[in-house]
C-alpha cells in the first residue's frame, strides 16, 4: 500500500530562513548588513500585502530594508531614475519591483535597468541567460519559487535525475525557469501549455508534474501517474459554494472557512489528485510559502556575490 507525503513549504521555509538569519549574522560581523529596496508602485492591494510581507521578513531576519512607495502616476523615467539611485548605493544588495506595474510604465525597460548582481527577482535577462547556460547556483540569482521548488525536492530528498518531469506553464516567472532548473538537475523535461495536444496523456508521464497554470484544479486524477511528485504553484480563489464542494467534498474545515471569509485558496491541482500522488505540495503552505524565504536567501547571497566580485 502507498503512503502519500506532504511536502511541508512552511517547514521548509523555516529551515531556510533560519539559515539566512545566521548568514545574515556571519555578515555583520564581517562588517556590513544586507540590504533590500522594495518598489511598490500605486497602491494593487495583493502587491501591498506581499511587500510588507516580504519587508518584514527581512526584519525577522535582520536584513536592512527600505520601501520606495511611488504613486501610479509616475513615469517609466522617474523609476528609471529611482532604479538607478538604488543601483548606485553600496548598502542595497537587492533591489526588487513588485509588479504588475501600471500599463503606462514600459516593465521590461525597469527589470532590465536594475544591475543584475543586485537582481534578486531573477528577473533581468543576464540572470535568465545565465540560468539556462546551466552556471553553477552559487552565480545566479534565480527566480524565487522555482528556486524554492528545487529546495523543497532536494530538501524532501526526492530524486530528480534521470526522472521523466512535466511542467505546465511556460511563464517567464514560474514555467520556463523551472524547466530549466530540472533540465539543470538532469530531469528529463517536457513542457505544456494552453496550445499543447494531449496534455493528458504526458502528464501521466510525469516523475515529477509542476502545475504553473493559474485554474483552480486543473491537473486531475486522470492526468497524474500513481506515485508521482505532485508540485502545485497554482494561487486560485474559489467564490462558489459548489465549487468548494466539488474540489473538497465532505471537508468541514474547509467549508467552514469558505462560510466565515466568502472564499477559498485552492491550486491548480484537484485535491483528488493528491490522493493518488507519492509527494504533494499543499495549497496554502506549500510552495507559496517558500518564495518569500527565497527571496531573504537571494538578498544575502547577492550581498556575498558582490563583495566577492563575482
Ligand atoms: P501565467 O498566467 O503567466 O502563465 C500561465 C501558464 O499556464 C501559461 O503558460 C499558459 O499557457 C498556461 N495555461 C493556461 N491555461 C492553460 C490550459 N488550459 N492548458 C494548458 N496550459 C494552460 O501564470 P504564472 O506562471 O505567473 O502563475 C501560474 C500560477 O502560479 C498562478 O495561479 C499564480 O497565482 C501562481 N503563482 C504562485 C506563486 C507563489 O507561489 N509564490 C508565484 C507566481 C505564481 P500559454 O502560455 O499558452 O498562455
Amino acid at each position: 500500500d502507498m503512503k502519500t507525503r506532504v511536502l511541508d513549504g512552511v517547514a521548509i521555509a523555516g529551515e531556510i530562513k533560519a539559515e539566512v538569519a545566521r548568514e545574515v549574522v556571519a555578515a555583520r560581523e564581517a562588517g556590513y548588513t544586507p540590504g533590500l529596496a522594495v518598489v511598490l508602485v500605486g497602491d494593487v492591494p495583493a502587491s501591498q500585502i506581499y511587500v510588507r510581507s516580504k519587508v518584514k521578513t527581512c526584519g525577522e531576519l535582520g536584513i536592512y530594508s527600505e520601501m520606495h512607495t511611488p504613486d501610479a502616476s509616475v513615469t517609466t523615467e522617474e523609476l528609471l531614475e529611482l532604479i538607478a539611485s538604488l543601483n548606485a548605493r553600496d548598502e542595497i544588495d537587492g533591489i526588487l519591483i513588485q509588479l504588475p506595474l501600471p500599463k503606462h510604465v514600459d516593465t521590461e525597460r525597469l527589470l532590465e535597468a536594475v544591475v543584475p548582481e543586485k537582481d534578486v527577482d531573477g528577473f533581468h535577462p543576464i540572470n535568465a541567460g545565465r540560468l539556462l547556460s546551466g552556471a553553477p547556483d552559487a552565480q545566479v540569482l534565480a527566480p524565487c519559487t522555482p528556486a524554492g521548488i528545487m529546495e523543497v525536492l532536494r530538501r524532501s530528498d526526492i530524486p530528480v535525475s534521470g526522472k521523466r518531469a512535466v511542467v505546465i506553464g511556460r511563464s517567464n516567472i514560474v514555467g520556463k525557469p523551472i524547466a530549466a532548473m530540472l533540465i539543470n538537475a538532469s530531469a528529463t523535461v517536457t513542457v505544456c501549455h494552453s496550445r499543447t495536444q494531449g496534455l493528458a496523456e504526458i502528464a501521466r508521464e510525469a516523475d515529477i508534474l509542476v502545475a504553473a497554470i493559474g485554474r483552480a484544479g486543473f491537473v486531475t486524477p486522470e492526468m497524474v501517474k500513481p506515485g508521482a511528485t505532485l508540485i502545485d504553484v497554482g494561487i486560485n480563489r474559489l467564490t462558489d459554494a459548489a465549487e468548494v464542494e466539488k474540489f473538497f467534498p465532505n471537508n468541514e474545515a474547509r467549508r467552514e472557512g469558505f462560510l466565515k471569509r466568502g472564499s477559498t485558496v485552492i491550486g491548480d491541482i484537484d485535491p483528488a489528485a493528491f490522493a493518488l500522488s507519492g509527494a504533494y505540495t499543499p495549497v496554502p503552505g506549500g510552495v507559496g510559502a517558500l518564495t518569500i524565504a527565497m527571496l531573504m536567501s537571494n538578498t544575502v547571497k547577492a550581498a556575498k556575490m558582490r563583495r566577492s566580485g563575482k
